[in-house]
């Protein structure tokens, strides 16, 4: 599918829930959040022909997002349900891997291609820190048995503040680099004022050749990150959705005061 400004929209980021185990500074506030309420979550087979549809109109890459994807009951067979769509050419997963040891074979048994972990300091403190609560040596695990499965490539995700020269990108690009994985840094972002850079590493927060779409756990089509326009397909059906957020995609992100990234995956 194209957008009106003639850009090749083939990835679409599927977040599977709003909930997480972490409390990420940037990302969750500390008072925690209004949970989504249980009826108003995708079922699977609404996730399932969603994604059907979305294939079979240009979409080769799914990455599935949340929240924390592995705390999604049954998050497995999700993976196996959404692997047998024909057409995806790419298939992956942003975790905080604190649940990956245990979860990465069956993933990869059920088909997920790879994985990107968010790392942002190697630091075991300074991780606590920032996850409010992280226990590091679980991520350091999950990569492991990531590599072991071959979910790979393995991608680090690390959110920086300024510049991939602060001590801790540096210190997650020595860690990288020493155990053949990729670091992308993202710099913090600001949803409400529109403040973001283009992923380090990735091709996120490039407007000019933006390919994506997302869909929130609770089946909002979102056109853009930095945009208040969504579009439910349980209000208007899935075509209509697509069709309006593909109409919808500004050329430029600007800003959303509506949108929070513990529920739009990022
Ligand atoms: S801000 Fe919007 S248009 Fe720009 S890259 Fe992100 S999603 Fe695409």
């Amino acid at each position: 599918m194209y957008d009106k400004f003639n850009r090749k929209i083939n990835y679409l980021r599927v977040s599977v829930t709003d909930r997480c185990n972490l409390r990420c500074v940037y990302c969750m506030p500390p008072e925690g959040i209004d949970l989504v309420k249980h009826k108003e979550v995708l079922r699977f087979n609404e996730i399932e022909e969603t994604v059907k549809f979305a294939v079979d109109n240009g979409i080769d890459k799914i990455r599935i997002t949340g929240g924390e994807p592995l705390i999604r009951k049954g998050i497995v067979n999700l993976v196996e349900i959404i692997a047998k769509i024909k057409g995806i050419k790419d298939l992956a997963m942003t975790t905080n891997a604190i649940f990956l040891e245990k979860f990465a074979k069956p993933l990869a048994e059920a088909g997920l291609h790879r994985v990107n972990i968010s790392l942002d300091s190697i630091d075991e403190n300074k991780y606590r820190e920032i996850t409010q609560g992280g226990d590091i040596n679980l991520v350091f695990k999950g990569i492991e048995a990531a590599k072991k499965e071959g979910l790979t490539p393995v991608k680090i995700n690390c959110v920086i503040k300024k510049s991939a020269n602060e001590p801790d990108a540096k210190a997650v690009k020595e860690y990288c680099d020493k155990n053949g994985l990729s670091v992308r840094y993202i710099h913090e972002m600001n949803l409400g004022t529109g403040e973001f850079e283009i992923v380090e590493g990735g091709t996120g927060g490039n407007c000019k050749i933006c390919n994506r779409l997302r869909i929130t756990a609770t089946g909002d089509i979102l056109p853009c990150l930095f945009s208040d326009e969504k579009f439910n397909i349980r209000k208007m059906g899935i075509k209509q959705a697509f069709k309006l957020a593909l109409e919808n995609k500004p050329e430029n992100g600007c800003f959303a005061k509506n949108n929070k990234f513990y529920n739009i995956g990022g």
